[in-house]
């Protein structure tokens, strides 16, 4: 399938009519949520994207300017598993971030100063609160799915427990139910690296012309760790020197991953504000869908089907945490898959095999059905016809299966080579006294599933294509199943 970029775009915001009540009661007068939009606004067949701890709306295409796509461009556009010609795909920003929507660094409206650290602490159900009422707004009534990974998949699963009715499918990848102690512990390092940052100044610096950078590269340096993997690292950096050929004896920056990773620091402070930083971990801390410990219990009034997908080698976010809601929601007799993503890239495997990702998102969005397979506008013959007749079209098109309509072009049998044998041997003449009239016959939007299991269950080896009215629009035969199945 030919796959390419949606090309340029823009980020736009939106304004809350409303004010939004949080979690821990306190209220956001004026919230915006910046968000991008992909493929044909279409309200019926949204999919949302949600990011993960630092990202930002810009998920897909380029920006004026930019040679660097968005960050999950490598299955968002057209022919990609969030195919934008035919979904409608969303991605927004989260309140408390610092890349377009409503957070730390936006105008209080009640004293006009920035917000800083007086910005009331949100989790990830305001997250979605948010996001739901700029749905609403938008005129959206429900959606067709949410996708995100790490705290975006947090979220993803978050719609389903607090809107069960809005989300039909939920993509949930690289995350969990609730936060682990590890991942608290983790979080609590990184924000006490910038609070112990001399000019964090309990969180007034906007006033003072200097971020507590220093904390804050200190932060994603430790946190960058975490998304990596021993192999991954072993392979990028092994024990090489970045400069010189032999070890210095002292302290400054010697080996790959230390200067990698204090890049990695330093760039992360041109792009990120230090309150915000403090915000959304402490949401990813408070995270919890467990009900009285439970989460079957947590999960039991999500309606959503639902794919859960970890990441082979992720120490941060286990496959076994994937498994456990798997679990949880068939304990509650949801439709659940799961899979993992074979990868040596550790957690940020979510960001990079896109191969995978295509092929498990894009069959849960889109199965392939019949109509992707089917011979289009198959030869068909009158019932009246004789048999030598249906026998030279066969010949003549090189098929095994013919379908038989009656004169008002209507499917009324089905005639095969070995129905061909038969009659020789029989010595019949007319194909009406041949054919068999039952036919099994499938709709073009028919999963491949339905089709490859009525096949098997009737021994037969052909379906023909109807539309409403009864007129075959193609045929199916398990020649071609099978043959795709070796060919992808
Ligand atoms: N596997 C071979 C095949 O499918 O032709 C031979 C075995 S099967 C028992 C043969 C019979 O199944 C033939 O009489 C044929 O007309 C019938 N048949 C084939 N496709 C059919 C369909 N979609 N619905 C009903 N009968 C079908």
């Amino acid at each position: 399938m030919l796959q390419e970029s949606v090309g340029k775009v823009t980020t736009k915001y939106h304004t809350l009519k409303t004010p939004l009540t949080l979690e821990s009661g306190a209220t956001l007068a004026e919230t915006t949520i910046a968000y991008e939009c992909y493929g044909s606004p279409n309200t019926q067949n949204i999919i949302l994207v949600c990011h993960a701890l630092t990202g930002d709306a810009h998920a897909a295409g380029f920006h004026t300017g930019d040679t660097k796509p968005g960050w999950w461009d490598g299955i968002i556009g057209p022919g990609k598993a969030l195919d934008t010609n035919r979904y409608c795909v969303i991605a927004t920003n989260v309140i408390g971030g610092c890349q377009g929507s409503t957070g730390p660094m936006s105008i209080d409206p009640a004293t006009g100063k920035m917000y800083g650290i007086t910005f009331p602490v949100i989790t990830i159900r305001d997250i979605i609160h948010a996001e739901y009422q700029f749905l609403r707004e938008l005129g959206i009534s429900g959606i067709y799915a949410v996708i995100g990974g790490s705290m975006g998949g947090m979220q993803a699963l978050q719609w389903s427990v607090e809107f069960p009715d809005f989300v039909r499918r939920v993509i949930c990848i690289a995350s969990a139910g609730y936060s682990t102690p590890m991942h608290i512990a983790f979080s609590t390092v990184g924000r006490a690296a910038i609070m112990s940052d001399p000019d964090w100044n309990n969180g007034n610096y906007a006033d003072t012309g200097k971020k507590p950078g220093h904390g804050l590269s200190l932060a994603r340096m430790l946190a960058h760790i975490t998304y990596l993997s021993d192999e991954s690292m072993q392979t990028k950096f092994g024990r090489r020197l970045q400069k010189n050929t032999n070890i210095g004896y002292g302290f400054d920056t010697e080996f790959s991953v230390e200067s990698y990773l204090q890049h990695q620091g330093e760039t992360f402070v041109e792009r990120f504000d230090p309150n915000s930083y403090l915000y959304i971990t402490r949401a990813v801390d408070y995270y919890d869908l467990t009900k009285n410990g439970n989460l079957t219990e947590g999960l039991a009034e999500t309606k959503a089907k639902f794919l859960i997908l970890s990441v082979s080698s992720d120490w941060l976010y286990p496959p076994y945490l994937s498994q456990e809601i798997v679990m949880a929601l068939t304990a509650n007799g949801r439709e659940a898959k799961y899979g993992e993503i074979q990868s040596p890239h550790g957690h940020d495997g979510f960001l990079l095999e896109n191969n995978q990702l295509n092929f498990l998102v894009g069959q849960f969005l889109t199965p392939f059905t019949v109509e992707d397979l089917m011979t289009k506008n198959p030869p068909v013959i009158c019932a009246c016809a004789t048999i030598r007749q249906a026998a030279e079209v066969m010949i003549g098109k090189e098929i095994n299966h013919l379908a038989v309509i009656s004169e008002e072009g209507q499917l009324s049998g089905i005639v095969t080579s070995w129905d061909i044998a038969k009659s020789v041997a029989g010595n019949h003449q007319n194909l009406a006294d041949i054919m068999t009239k039952e036919v099994i016959s499938v709709k073009k939007t028919d999963t491949l599933r339905l089709a490859a299991s009525l096949l098997e269950k009737y021994h037969i080896s052909a379906l023909p294509v109807v539309d409403t009215k009864g007129h075959v629009e193609g045929m199916l035969t398990s020649e071609t199943i099978s043959f795709t199945e070796v060919s992808r």
